[in-house]
Parts: C-alpha cells; sequence; structure tokens
C-alpha cells in the first residue's frame, strides 16, 4: 500500500530533528520519502494529520508478560518472595493458573501496549517450549512487533549451581526446540545456570544466530551469592560464558562490573519502575552512560507495573535530575533514546526501526497536540518525557498500517 502522511509535525532520524510541516512517504510498509514541502501524491492514501506530532513507535526492551493475569498481588513482596525459580509466588501461580486465562490476560496487556503506543516489545518468555506456544496463541492476529526470548524450564539449584554439570539431553533438545520457534534466550540470572549449561545454552543459540540476553545485578543477594560462591560477580559470570547480546538491570553493579559491560560494549536495559516498586534501588544509569554504555528502558513485569513507556521515561528522568542533584544531568532526548533507538540497537533491530527515517519500517504514533493536557507545550521531546499520556495518542502505526485508533483520509 502507498500512504503519504501529511503536514505533520515528525520528529524524525537519530538526532530526533523536528520538521514542522512534513510530508511522509510510506511504501510497502517501508518510509520512502520524508519531505518539508508537498509532493506529488497522486495515487497514495493521504492521511491528513495537521494538528499531530509523529514520533517513532516506542519498543519496550524488557517485559515479562506472562504474570500479567495477577497485577499488583506482589507489591509490598521482595523479589525473592516473587520470582526467585522455583517456589516464588509466581511461579505457583503460573502453575496453578489455567493457560487460557493466562493467554487471555498476555493478549490485553499487548493490546494495552499498543494503547500506550509501544509497536515493539520484547519479552522473556518463561515456561519452556509451552511458554512460547502460549504467547504465539495470545498474539493471534495482532500487528504489534514481539522479540520473544525463551529459556528451558530447568533451574540448577543453590547446591548444584556449584558443580559445573551441564544441561540435561533432554533440555538441550527443548532449546533447539525453543530456537527454532523464537528469537533467543532470556535467562533469568547465572546464579541459577552453571558455567557450563551458560556455554552449552550461549552456543546454541549464536548457531542460530539468535539473541542471547539475561538478568543480572538486581538486587544485593544475588550479587553477594556470585561473589561468594564463585569469587566472580554475575556480570563477570555472564558475560565470560553466555556472551550476552545485552543485560537487563546492573541495579547493584559495582564500578568493576561497569568497566566489564563498557569493554565488552554490552548494551543494558534498565528497568527503574521496577526496581523502586521491589525496593531495590536505582540503576547506576548516568555511570553507565559516561562510561558509553547504551542504555534502554524496559517496563519489566507486567503484574507490578503498568507496560507504558510515558511512565517509564518520566519516572527514569525525574529521579536521575533528583539524584544526582542537577536538572541537567540527562536530557530529555537520552530518554527518549531508550525508548526508541536505543532499544532497537539492544534487539539488534536498528537498522529496521527505533526511529523515523527513510528506509526504516512506518512505526509511528500520532499525538494529538490541542489536548487540554499538551496545548502550549514549547518543546515535543521535552513533552513526550514528562507530559505525554496514553490518551493523548490519536493513532498507531506499525509497517504502514493503522492498528489502533484512526487517522482522517483525504480524497
Ligand atoms: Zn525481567
Amino acid at each position: 500500500m502507498r500512504v503519504i502522511v501529511e503536514g505533520v509535525k515528525a520528529i524524525v532520524k537519530d538526532s530526533f530533528d523536528l520538521i514542522d510541516n512534513a510530508f511522509i512517504k510510506i511504501e510497502d510498509g517501508y518510509f520512502k520519502e520524508i519531505k518539508e514541502d508537498y509532493s506529488n501524491s497522486s495515487g497514495f492514501l493521504r492521511y491528513k494529520a495537521k494538528g499531530m506530532l509523529m514520533i517513532p513507535g516506542l519498543i519496550n526492551a524488557h517485559i515479562h508478560i506472562g504474570d500479567s493475569f495477577f497485577k499488583d498481588l506482589g507489591i509490598g513482596k521482595s523479589l525473592k518472595e516473587l520470582f526467585k525459580p522455583v517456589n516464588g509466588l509466581k511461579h505457583k501461580l503460573l502453575s496453578s493458573t489455567h493457560e487460557n486465562l493466562i493467554i487471555k490476560s498476555m493478549r490485553s496487556s499487548m493490546l494495552n501496549m499498543l494503547r500506550c503506543g509501544i509497536t515493539t516489545f520484547s519479552d522473556f518468555r518463561e515456561g519452556g517450549k509451552r511458554g512460547i506456544m502460549m504467547i504465539k496463541k495470545a498474539m493471534n492476529g495482532l500487528k504489534i512487533r514481539a522479540i520473544i526470548l525463551g529459556r528451558p524450564d530447568y533451574y540448577f539449584d543453590e547446591d548444584n549451581v556449584l558443580k559445573n554439570n551441564g544441561m540435561p539431553e533432554d533440555r538441550i533438545r527443548e532449546v533447539n526446540e525453543i530456537l527454532d520457534v523464537c528469537d533467543g534466550i532470556g535467562l533469568s540470572g547465572p546464579n541459577e545456570y552453571t558455567d557450563k549449561a551458560m556455554r552449552e545454552l550461549s552456543k546454541l543459540a549464536k548457531i542460530k544466530n539468535k539473541i542471547c540476553a539475561i538478568h543480572a545485578c538486581e538486587d544485593k543477594y544475588s550479587m553477594d551469592f556470585s561473589l561468594k560462591n564463585f569469587n566472580q560477580s554475575e556480570v563477570e559470570r555472564a558475560i565470560k560464558n553466555f556472551e550476552p547480546d545485552f543485560i537487563v538491570h546492573l541495579t547493584q553493579a559495582r564500578d568493576d562490573d561497569i568497566e566489564l559491560v563498557s569493554k565488552a560494549n554490552i548494551p543494558i536495559v534498565c528497568c527503574p519502575r521496577a526496581n523502586s516498586i521491589l525496593g531495590l534501588g536505582f540503576p547506576p544509569i548516568i555511570k553507565m552512560m559516561r562510561k558509553g554504555i547504551l542504555i534502554a528502558l524496559g517496563t519489566d513485569n507486567v503484574m507490578l507495573n503498568s507496560p507504558d513507556l510515558f511512565r517509564e521515561m518520566d519516572y527514569t528522568s525525574r529521579i536521575l535530575r533528583a539524584l544526582e542533584r542537577d536538572p541537567s544531568i540527562v536530557s530529555s532526548k537520552d530518554i527518549f533514546r531508550m525508548v526508541t533507538i536505543n532499544s532497537a540497537k539492544a534487539l539488534k533491530l536498528d537498522k529496521e526501526i527505533g526511529t523515523i527515517e527513510e528506509g526504516k519500517k512506518a512505526d509511528a504514533i500520532f499525538i494529538k497536540i490541542n489536548t487540554k493536557n499538551l496545548e502550549s507545550i514549547k518543546d515535543p521531546i521535552n513533552a513526550i518525557v514528562h507530559r505525554v499520556r496514553p490518551d493523548d495518542i490519536q493513532a498507531v502505526m506499525i509497517n504502514g498500517d493503522i492498528v489502533y485508533g484512526s487517522l482522517k483520509t483525504l480524497a
């Protein structure tokens, strides 16, 4: 389909330049031409978008969508009480809840994300191959882009993890099958896997050219466990054995860990609202940025946080400025990058998505800037980070198709 978006204010390229009156041609789902003046539009479906701000579709770099069916039950509980495989509340509820309810709730979260302007999300999928099949069912017919990172339903307990055995053979087979139907592996953390098992899993993923991702340094307990028992930090073990494409959290990272991540040039996905509600502290985002580490943001567990990156951006920006006692410590562009191009880079999709740019997939959000909330905004990027709410969204586009809301068309 050939589409032209007319007369829109657009935030374009990875420099986030503002074009006041843009004409954007889309062909076969890709941005074809971005111009500041009127161009011939015969043969195109014409969207009239005057009064709208067009921004790249947001990319949620880390979510656990599978716990959408028990929202807010865990607030006030610790990370260990909620998530520790195999006895955490989440694992108990997952195994005692009917599959259909879990699938229905995942689908609702996907629809909710679309309403929040999220066009791509990356899920850490629990439950082995069955878990992958569940999310695929939940996605049926939806156009939101999912990067699904599966894992075997197998964990080493605190005694066995020190023995350095590999994965059982049937689990290796399972991982191979998982990798054929998803985008890579997303592990719960280095403390649940031996060095040997991490190496095996990494090798399997890399042979198939899939993503390796892992949580690390989320809380003090897991940091201390790793240092005490392996004489290495979680980050050290993860990098050495798993060679991750990105690491999630680093909330408790020491300077040595930040140095290692910087040297290995590994993107970090931070989840500030999740870390905060769990009482785990705040990720050292400024320190990591100073070391040149690429930071992306994720909304993490749906049971704890709404999958809303506008909230995540606002929260992150304000807390960073407050903690550093410096209002200029980050810019709104830095923060906006964390949910667009940086997330795309972490997921190795930056050639395809993350910005409004010729040659990229046409993913975008159209924001009404004449709402009571947004009238008189003077700086669009500051407004995106600190003021825009999902109800300001007029329409969401993925691959050139309007997948939520609507835009006026011209004959
Ligand atoms: Zn997570």
